[in-house]
């Protein structure tokens, strides 16, 4: 059985923002992974500002070898860190309510 939050269930605002930028940018192989975008970890970092999360197991440090992809937003800048063509990292910063969303749907 499958507990892992989906990021489309936890936060549904920014998988609206998500699927909106990444249209926008001509992404359609990331979009199709949006709906089954699920969060396995929040971001360790101690940032109060920072909403970050993984959403690929296990976790490692190469997403940052990743390419980036930056959705532009009046709220605030969104990036994706796609690796092997796969969503692995959402840089969330700065979004009133994220990272404590994240954090209780984590665990963590
Ligand atoms: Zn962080």
């Amino acid at each position: 059985m499958n507990a892992r939050p989906r990021v489309a269930d936890v936060l549904p605002d920014l998988a609206v923002l998500l699927r909106d930028g990444l249209e926008t940018l001509g992404r359609p192989e990331l979009v199709r992974q949006l709906d089954g975008l699920e969060i396995t970890a929040a971001c360790a970092c101690e940032n109060e500002l920072c909403g970050s999360f993984y959403t690929v197991t296990p976790m490692r440090r190469w997403f940052r070898r990743g390419d980036e992809v930056t959705i532009d937003d009046p709220g605030g800048a969104v990036i994706l860190d796609v690796v092997g063509g796969e969503i692995a990292y959402v840089e969330v910063l700065g979004r009133a309510g994220v990272r404590s969303a994240v954090r209780q749907a984590a665990g963590g």
